[in-house]
């Protein structure tokens, strides 16, 4: 079932009926009222454009644009320009084979979505720049998060540049908020909005200057798996925790979100691995702060507790900006968590997916061997 949101339903009405909102609004609630909330406002609405004879979906062949795009659709075409690409997950399916998983984010003048690549489909992200046009067809859609992605099996296809396609000014990517005590396990892509309670040393560790992964130290040297006795280079990883009035999360800083939470440059972060006392001074500055985060939960097995992982950092939003979004958001959200349980039928990989997006994979090989081994590999995680 395709799943057209309140606001698109009430604005189709008021198109096609020349109704206003505010009485399709009362309608909305006269026919929820007579079913004696049997139905929900989605499905109120549903019934009222039914009775006034308009069409929600309109026979929608060929091109969609990206504003138009529904959860629940099949055959989707669409042209975007691709604004981020992820790096390729490895992931193991549910019955033990091994599966590949990557995205992108596109975007035309409408709007933006998720593209999620799956299998064979990843191939195509060596051919890929940002900025590149690409040409879907065949894809089908799915909700995740309350937003809808597009997703690409082995009969989809991707057309990178093609001719004759041309878009204006397309819009920017923008990720969902969400209060802290509303993160679940597996939340992704999600914006957080908080204070800064607490602010934990920053924690120092070797790593590959080849492939970045974390190398182990021997009697012989700094060994990484792939590149064998390396000369390392240091990276490191700061813990917060994160106030939004309505709970605490302790957000997790690799690298590059670290050196944008503390508008530090590398060579200045690792002064404090000699002197860490130095450190108290920043970590005062930083209390107090508001940042905006956008990243994932991550479900911390060895203490049982939901973290997030941020991805990107905005160490000082602009507050009249994020008030106004506010005051959008609570206008157009209506949320649906209970809706259409069996939508994702027809979908065989989406059950064991792990983390989808991820864009610093060797950052999360650190935290997960950290789940493994507390003791010293995790740096940041033991301090509580
Ligand atoms: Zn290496």
């Amino acid at each position: 079932m395709i799943k057209i949101p309140l606001s698109q339903i009430i604005e189709k009405i008021r198109e096609k009926s020349g109704l206003s909102e505010e009485e399709i609004n009362s309608k909305i609630k006269q026919k929820t009222e007579q079913l004696s909330g049997l139905v929900s406002q989605e499905g109120a609405a549903h019934i009222i454009a039914n009775e006034l004879g308009i069409k929600l979906l309109e026979e929608s062949h060929g091109k969609l644009q990206i504003k138009n795009i529904l959860a629940g659709m099949r055959d989707v075409e669409t042209v975007g320009k691709v604004q981020q690409i992820s790096q390729i997950t490895d992931f193991q399916r549910q019955d033990g084979s091994a599966g590949q998983v990557a995205n992108m984010v596109i975007a035309d003048e409408t709007g933006s979505i998720r593209v999620v690549m799956w299998g064979a489909q990843t191939g195509i992200l060596k051919d890929l720049k940002e900025n590149d046009t690409v040409k879907i067809t065949a894809g089908y859609t799915r909700e995740n998060n309350n937003r809808t992605e597009i997703h690409l099996n082995e009969k989809s296809n991707v057309e990178i540049n093609p001719e004759g396609e041309t878009l204006g000014e397309v819009k920017e990517y923008s990720s969902a908020r969400k209060k802290i005590s509303e993160l679940k396990e597996n939340d992704n892509d999600v914006e957080l909005l908080g204070t800064i309670l607490q602010v934990f040393e920053p924690r120092f560790f070797e790593v590959c200057p080849q492939c970045n992964k974390r190398v182990r130290q021997r009697d012989d040297g700094f060994f990484c798996e792939k590149h064998n006795i390396v000369s390392p280079e240091y990276s490191y990883v700061l813990n917060a925790i994160i106030d939004d009035s309505s709970e605490t999360i302790r957000a997790v800083f690799f690298r590059k979100q670290v050196e944008d939470l503390l508008e530090m440059d590398q060579q200045k972060i690792l002064e404090y691995r000699n002197s860490p006392e130095r450190f108290e001074e920043v970590k005062n500055d930083l209390l107090g702060n508001i940042i905006k985060i956008i990243g994932r939960t991550n479900k911390n097995e060895l203490f049982d507790r939901l973290e997030f992982v941020t991805r990107l950092v905005f160490p000082k939003p602009d507050p009249k900006e994020e008030i106004e979004r506010l005051k959008k958001e609570s206008g157009t959200h209506e949320t649906q968590d209970d809706a259409t349980p069996g939508k994702t039928e027809d979908v065989p990989e989406s059950s064991s997916v792990p983390q989808e997006e991820e864009s610093k994979v060797t950052e999360e090989t650190i935290s997960e061997q950290g789940a493994e081994e507390p003791s010293k590999k995790l740096p940041g995680y033991e301090d509580l």
